[in-house]
């Protein structure tokens, strides 16, 4: 495995690799690897035959006042994961590598960006497309793989990719979870025991949701209260957004007689968690 900082040499390593006739993937991250970016992970190296990792803390996807000075940065461990699952490539910039003077070109989704973390964290979509689209450009992978627990993240990317035509196929991956169904993330590692517990509401806000629908609940602000009293039944949450919305634009719907995502973040103590689950309320009908 060949762990490489600089553009110049991932350019030349990767321009090898295509030189070989290799399908090329990416698996982009922030790092703090846990078994949700493992999973991506592998899939990445049954499907392709070299297998991009990038590790880098966007600094342009986050806000003044959120976590990216204190954001979990654990390379070797995350390098010694890699490794073991044979990785052939990490790609770990620094900030500097990156951004090596003031960026004044941003890609910025419409209609997709400025609502549910779009609207809690401005600008949040416009550094994801913006650092996504370089490290397209930076690795040229034909196959890039994102997780559903992002769902936003991941439509905003699509589009993307085919507003922009990326030569590149977007493979979504589901959510890996806990056993108590907790969807697994960097963040959970800022949770206290306890609110670690208090956590698992999120996830059975969700089922709860699933079930409604299944039952034949077509109101979605019926449903939403519903959820808003199973999540503040804890002490330490403070919702963020319940929400559900369509599939493609991620815009909240009226009434629920198509497949919907049900999205929700919460803020626990100190981490701001998301999750979302996809229902679609016709083939669940028993
Ligand atoms: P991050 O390092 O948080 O930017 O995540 C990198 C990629 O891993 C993104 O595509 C995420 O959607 C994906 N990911 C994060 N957590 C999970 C999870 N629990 N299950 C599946 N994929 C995940």
């Amino acid at each position: 495995m060949i762990i490489a900082k600089t553009i110049t040499e991932t350019r030349k390593i990767i321009a090898h690799a295509h030189t070989t006739g290799k399908s090329i993937g990416l698996v982009p991250t922030m790092g703090a690897l846990h078994d949700g970016h493992l999973s991506l992970i592998r899939a990445c190296r049954t499907q392709c035959d070299y297998t991009v990792v990038s590790i880098f803390v966007n600094p342009t996807q986050f806000g003044p006042n959120e976590d990216c000075d204190r954001y979990p940065r654990t390379f070797d461990a995350d390098s010694a994961a890699c490794e073991k699952l044979n990785v052939d490539l990490i790609f770990a910039p620094d900030t500097n590598e990156m951004y090596p003077q003031q960026n004044l070109t941003w890609i910025i989704p419409e209609k997709l960006g400025d609502h549910l973390c779009g609207a809690s964290r401005p600008g949040f979509f416009r550094g994801v497309c913006t650092v996504v689209s370089k490290l397209f450009h930076i690795i040229q992978p034909d196959v890039a793989y994102f997780g559903r627990k992002d769902a936003q993240q991941l439509a905003v990317i699509r589009h993307m990719v085919a507003d922009l035509n990326f030569p590149v196929e977007i493979r979504p991956i589901d959510t890996v979870r806990e056993p108590d169904g907790l969807a697994m993330s960097s963040r959970n590692a800022y949770l206290t025991p306890e609110q670690r517990i208090q956590a698992s509401c999120l996830y059975q806000a969700l089922t709860l949701a699933r079930d409604l629908i299944t039952a034949g609940q077509k109101n979605p602000d019926t449903i939403i209260q519903a959820l808003k009293k199973r999540i503040e039944n804890q002490p330490d949450t403070k919702i963020d957004y319940i929400s559900i919305v369509d599939n493609d634009l991620m815009h909240p719907v009226s009434t629920i007689d198509a497949p919907v995502t049900i999205a929700l973040a919460v803020h626990l103590g100190p981490a701001r968690l998301i999750d979302n689950i996809m229902v679609d309320p016709n083939s669940q009908k028993p």
